[in-house]
């Protein structure tokens, strides 16, 4: 029987450690603050925006929510990120993807300066990610590497397996292996003999976005299993990558879903976003 990950309990700490030094930052006179975008009614980020909005609370920032139109142009989105760019109050900036059709993201994600960049999209945080020497970690991809930590699970010499290579969570997390030492394979649609690749693998992330697609065939005796995916079931119940039921028997950890990687997304978003105030305020 494999041990539970609980984000739950580790993003807790995470953001309670956030919440602790935004209390000694606020004594020298600022606040971190961050701006959360949202583009149209798409059911799914508005949760998100509203848990991030939640976690701002709670870690005392100061939070700006701009909810827009569906139909908002892309010369009205440029324009606000470019007035935030300048707000002082602001130290973190993201606008809440997928956007609209119309809507050019890639634009939307070089607009934003890259000192309030705190999601680790603009290409010039995503180019420090892959040299190691990053101010913004990349928020689901670190939220792993801080539960492997929790647990003290050695990654040095490990193989590792990646299923998915999207620039939000596959690409950084490889990255991030890499540079702790793992022997990382990043796996996607094109893979040959993809279970024969991810049986190799002691320590296996799915980020595939497709429910239950990580069958017991495809995991070796004693992995440690980490499931990003998130997969809303038509009986409306949220689902990850990994079959849970079948893979948890075999694995040596196993992270859930609810309550697994996602609530550590958030918390190093709120991570992020202290650091960007202390950054630009020179502490
Ligand atoms: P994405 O951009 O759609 O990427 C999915 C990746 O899976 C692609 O690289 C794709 O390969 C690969 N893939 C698809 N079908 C495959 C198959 N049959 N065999 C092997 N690889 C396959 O998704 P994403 O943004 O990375 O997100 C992945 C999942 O994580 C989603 O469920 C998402 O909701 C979730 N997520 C969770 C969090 C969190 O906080 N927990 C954060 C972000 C995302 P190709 O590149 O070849 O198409």
């Amino acid at each position: 029987m494999a041990k539970l990950i609980d984000g739950k309990i580790i993003s807790a700490a995470v953001k309670a450690e956030v919440a602790k030094e935004t209390e000694e930052l606020k004594k020298k006179g600022v606040t971190p603050g961050l701006a959360v975008i949202i583009v149209g009614e798409d059911p799914a980020s508005k949760v998100y925006v509203a848990n991030k909005e939640k976690a701002c609370e709670q870690m005392g920032f100061a939070s700006f929510k701009y909810a827009l139109p569906e139909n908002t142009t892309q010369e009205e989105l440029i324009a606000l990120i470019e007035e935030l760019n300048l707000k002082k109050e602001v130290s973190g900036i993201l606008c809440q993807l997928p956007l609209p059709k119309h809507l050019n993201e890639e634009l939307v994600i070089n607009t934003i300066v890259p000192e309030k960049d705190v999601d680790a999209f603009h290409p010039q945080n995503v180019g420090k990610i892959m040299i190691g020497e990053f101010d913004f970690l990349p928020c689901t991809p670190a939220g792993v590497m801080e539960m492997l930590k929790y647990e003290n699970i050695d990654i040095t010499g490990k193989e590792c397996v990646i299923i998915g290579r999207s620039n939000i969570v596959g690409k950084p997390m490889s990255m991030l292996l890499l540079h702790k030492n793992g022997t990382v394979t990043v796996c996607h649609s094109r893979t040959k003999n993809l279970a024969e690749v991810t049986r190799r693998a002691d320590i296996l992330v799915a980020a595939v976005g497709r429910a239950n697609f990580v069958t017991a065939d495809m995991v070796k005796e004693g992995a440690v299993v980490i499931d990003v995916g998130i997969n809303r079931l038509e009986n409306g119940k949220l689902c990850g990558d990994v079959n849970f039921a079948e893979v948890e028997p075999k694995a040596s950890y196993i992270t859930p879903v609810p309550g697994g990687v996602g609530p550590m997304t958030i918390a190093t978003l709120m991570k992020n976003t202290l650091t960007a105030a202390k950054k630009q305020n020179g502490i």
